[in-house]
This record gives structure tokens, C-alpha cells and sequence, in this order.
């Protein structure tokens, strides 16, 4: 695959299989055939740096829940949707998403450092990379040129962050040199789920640009910021790069309003600016994640006085069909 290092995305440590999971003592040897048949529908991936945080002892463990396959994902509900975003009809070029006026999406690649149970996009996103071809990329990036009204530039995917330094560095400096294209921002794992990608060169690549450029670090619990991932995350706050946090509130990782403290509280500890906590998407086999909406605001109305208003991210849900996002609350004046 072009511009991804065999390392990066075939890492030989890196688990892909029930039989991987089981050997390392993540998965119990009875599950193995169930979850060989999830694997054959939706990516596995556990980074060694994940494995090493999965408390092994502990049957209900958070990091666990959000890596570790489950047969439950084989049952698909009436209401869980294949596209849930809607990313289809608002894809002018291929790698392309353009829902608002003023920003659009790109997509270089679907592969991630790891695989999360819940993923929105688990239907597209996998093992095979789905990197955009050298004349994909152009033509993408030749969307991007002849949209004067698009100041922002979102790279996702897939986790952009998997990509070499020099590859990613090449896309972000394209976008970067448009008169119209006043920010760049990125969304990744990578910082939280595979620390090690995230070397000098990776940094010195994103702090090299003429925009300003924002990182969206995806984590869900407390105990995703480990000292190798505060180091990454240290190492591109010092290149220049501006931390967001966003993070989907999830059954039996951080629906509680302990857990939800404790992971704001730890962005806040790595610079990091919680930004967005997510509205579970209903994608295929995600029941088990679900929390109701209003059980989503009683948790946040929790916090209220407990945390300070910086710690506070925006509670968004995706509306169906690809009409956007809508802040779910809660109002001031239901507190
Ligand atoms: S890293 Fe993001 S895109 Fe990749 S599987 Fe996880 S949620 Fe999905």
C-alpha cells in the first residue's frame, strides 16, 4: 500500500485474530470460534500498547470492552444502519465527505492501528488499508482546490496518523498552500492506541505547516492517556499541533459519572481540550454499547460543579440521513 510502512500498519506484534487474542490471555479459549466468525465480518487489531493496558483480572475491564471482539456484534438490530454517518451521498470524489459548506472531509486511508467495537464506519474501515490511489488522491485534492468556500480541511479515514511522515506530510502541506484552506485538522487513535507511531518525524511533519493544525485524539477512559501516549501526545503539543478530545459515551467503558470525570479530568492533564463526547452511532452489532440519550444528559447534569466548565465537552449526536450533528444538552435551564 502507498505511503504506509509494512510497519505501520502489518505490525507482526500488533493481534488480528481470535487465536492471537486468546494465546495473549484476552480472550477465553471457549469464545474463540464465536469471535472467529466476527473477525470474518469486522477488522481485528489490538496494539501491543493496548494489550498492555487490558487489566486481564477483571471480566467487566473498560479498555477490554472497546478492542476486544464479541459475539453479540454478529447480531445486527432493526435500527442499526451499514453507513450510519451517511457518508455515501455526501461523497463528491471518492475519499471525500462534503456535508457543510465550510469544511469537508478526507479520507486517505480506512486502515486504523486498532479496531474498536463500536466504530461508526466498521463496515468500511479494515485490514485491507483502503488508501486512495495516486489519481484518487489528486482528484481529491483537486475537489479540495476548486472549493473556495471550504476553509477547513478534516483528514479521517481510518486513522490519517498510520500513514508515513512523509506521505502524510505531502497531503497536509497540498491543503495547507490553498489560499482558501485556513486550518487543517486530524482525527486519530494513534496517539492513545499505538504511542509509538507517533515519532519525531510524524511531529516535525505536522508542525512543519503554514495553517494551523488541530488533533482530535479519540480516547474513551482514563486509562487510555499511559505514559508512552502523554509522551506522544507531549511530543506533538511541543511541534505545535492544538489537542481536542472527543469520545463516544459507551455501556460499560465510561457511562458513569466517575468514569466520565476521570477521562475529561486526564485530557485536561495532557493539554488536551475535551471537544466532542459522541452520541453512540448505530452501526452493525453495537447494541451492547448503547446509553440512552437521556440517560447521556443525567450523567452530564452529574457533573455539573464536579468538574470545571474546560473539562466540559459538547454532547453531539449524528442526525440519521448525513443532516449532521445537533447537541444533545443538557440546557441550562434543566440543571
Ligand atoms: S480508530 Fe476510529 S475509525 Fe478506526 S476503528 Fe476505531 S473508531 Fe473506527
Amino acid at each position: 500500500m502507498p505511503g504506509i510502512s509494512s510497519g505501520r500498519i502489518m505490525s507482526a506484534r500488533t493481534l488480528r485474530s481470535a487465536a492471537d487474542l486468546a494465546e495473549a490471555g484476552l480472550l477465553p479459549n471457549a469464545a474463540v470460534p464465536a469471535v472467529e466468525r466476527v473477525g470474518a465480518r469486522y477488522s481485528i487489531a489490538v496494539t501491543p500498547a493496548v494489550a498492555g493496558l487490558v487489566d486481564r483480572a477483571d471480566p467487566a475491564d473498560p479498555i477490554a470492552r472497546q478492542y476486544i471482539p464479541d459475539a453479540a456484534e454478529l447480531l445486527t438490530a432493526p435500527h442499526e444502519l451499514a453507513d450510519p454517518t451517511a457518508d455515501e451521498p455526501f461523497t463528491p470524489v471518492k475519499g471525500v465527505v462534503h456535508r457543510y459548506p465550510d469544511r469537508a472531509l478526507l479520507k486517505p486511508l480506512l486502515a486504523c492501528p486498532v479496531y474498536c467495537r463500536f466504530c461508526f464506519r466498521r463496515e468500511a474501515v479494515g485490514a485491507d488499508g483502503g488508501v486512495l490511489g495516486e489519481a484518487e488522491l489528486e482528484a481529491a485534492l483537486a475537489w479540495f482546490a476548486r472549493m473556495p468556500a471550504v476553509r477547513e480541511a478534516i483528514l479521517t479515514g481510518g486513522d490519517p496518523l498510520m500513514l508515513s511522515p512523509r506521505r502524510l506530510g505531502s497531503i497536509l502541506g497540498r491543503l495547507s498552500a490553498m489560499p482558501h484552506i485556513e486550518l487543517l485538522r486530524v482525527h486519530s487513535r494513534v496517539p492513545v492506541a499505538a504511542p509509538d507511531l507517533v515519532t519525531p518525524a510524524l511531529a516535525e511533519a505536522l508542525g512543519a505547516l503554514e495553517r494551523p493544525i488541530y488533533l482530535c485524539v479519540h480516547a474513551n477512559h482514563a486509562r487510555e492517556f499511559s505514559p508512552a501516549a502523554m509522551e506522544a501526545l507531549g511530543r506533538l503539543q511541543r511541534a505545535g499541533v492544538v489537542l481536542l478530545g472527543q469520545s463516544v459515551l459507551l455501556r460499560g467503558v465510561n457511562d458513569s459519572a466517575e468514569a466520565l470525570e476521570g477521562l475529561f479530568r486526564a485530557m485536561l492533564r495532557a493539554r488536551i481540550k475535551p471537544y466532542y463526547l459522541h452520541q453512540l452511532d448505530p452501526a452493525p452489532g453495537t447494541a451492547r454499547f448503547a446509553v440512552p440519550v437521556e440517560e447521556g444528559r443525567a450523567l452530564l447534569r452529574a457533573l455539573r460543579g464536579r468538574v470545571s466548565g474546560l473539562a466540559w465537552p459538547t454532547y453531539v449526536q449524528e442526525r440519521p440521513g448525513g443532516a449532521g450533528k445537533v447537541p444533545l444538552g443538557p440546557a441550562y435551564e434543566e440543571a
